[in-house]
């Protein structure tokens, strides 16, 4: 039923033709409605669990590695910083090879309500995943999202970012976002995408959108269907019923798609944007319980 295997600038071409010229109507009639769950399915359980499982990478060694220090300046939001002024356009590489300036950190914690770590590395991890989301501008709106921007789109939930230590075990609450210190301190969320190792902040990004679409400010969307056979004692649903239910599942699909083919100047690198177009088929063919057919 499903092609897998076609060649990514058909693929690219594929998909970004059902978000753009369709604003996901190809496939699904009604794209803005993520509450209304799908008739014949069945309730939802998972809401804002921790999904550990999902898109954050494997431990790594990271020896070798120079640590990264955030700013040791403590600004605090008295100061008025003027917002970014109209510089040089950057791409998402270069951004993440400087450190944040101390007025960049101020900004976002203007914007966001931050738990820090005590590891400054894995602080570090969140503000420049914020600060890829805050340059990227697509040249369209993200029709699940109804933005062009991610950071403001995250910014409008209002919810806050903890990061979890790894004796902590608490869930997150429904206006948090949880990221495991462990996870953030990989030596490949240093860059926007890790070849090798297929991980990186590009992926990190994923897995924040996933879990802001579980908060009740983003939408309040659990995954409510599963494609395994649900034993008696299994858990959680762990797919969701299809691209229009927009679960957060619709929204990875959706920004790794923006990623492969809107990213404009901001993502340079192709093969970048070629496995963000991989990411968004595997997850259309995987994480959906409606079988989709990706032959153009
Ligand atoms: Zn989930």
């Amino acid at each position: 039923m499903v092609s897998i295997r076609f060649p990514v600038s058909a693929s690219i071409v594929f998909i970004a033709t059902i978000f753009i010229l369709t604003g996901c109507e190809g496939i699904t009639s009604d794209f803005k409605d993520p509450k209304k769950p799908e008739q014949g399915q069945s309730g939802s359980i998972d809401g804002g669990k921790k999904d550990k499982d999902e898109n954050q990478g494997k431990d790594e060694n990271k020896e070798g590695d120079e640590p990264i220090e955030l700013p040791t300046s403590s600004p605090s939001p008295s100061p008025s910083p003027s917002p970014s002024p109209e510089v040089e356009i950057e791409d998402v590489e270069s951004l993440l090879k400087k450190a944040p300036a101390a007025e960049e950190l101020v900004l976002i914690r203007m914007d966001f309500d931050i738990a820090d770590s005590e590891s400054r590395d894995a602080s570090l991890v969140v503000y420049n995943a914020l600060r890829a989301m805050k340059l990227i501008a697509f040249d369209q709106e993200i029709p699940l999202l109804q933005t062009a921007n991610l950071y403001d789109w995250l910014k409008s939930l209002k919810i806050k970012i903890r990061i979890e230590e790894p004796e902590d075990k608490s869930e997150p609450a429904m206006d948090e976002i949880l990221l495991f210190r462990t996870e953030l301190e990989q030596v490949e969320n240093r860059l926007w995408y890790d070849k090798a190792k297929g991980q990186g902040i590009m992926k990190l990004i994923a897995s924040i959108l996933h879990k802001a679409r579980h908060t009740k400010p983003g939408g309040d969307v659990p995954h409510n269907c599963s494609k395994r056979p649900r034993g008696r004692d299994s858990g959680s649903f762990e797919e969701d019923t299809n691209l229009n239910y927009g679960g957060a599942w619709a929204v990875e699909v959706s920004y790794y798609t923006f990623i492969a083919s809107h990213s404009g100047v901001f993502v340079k690198d192709e093969v970048s944007k070629a496995a963000a177009n991989d990411e968004a088929i595997k997850l259309m063919v995987s994480r959906f319980c409606t079988k989709y057919s990706l032959q153009p």
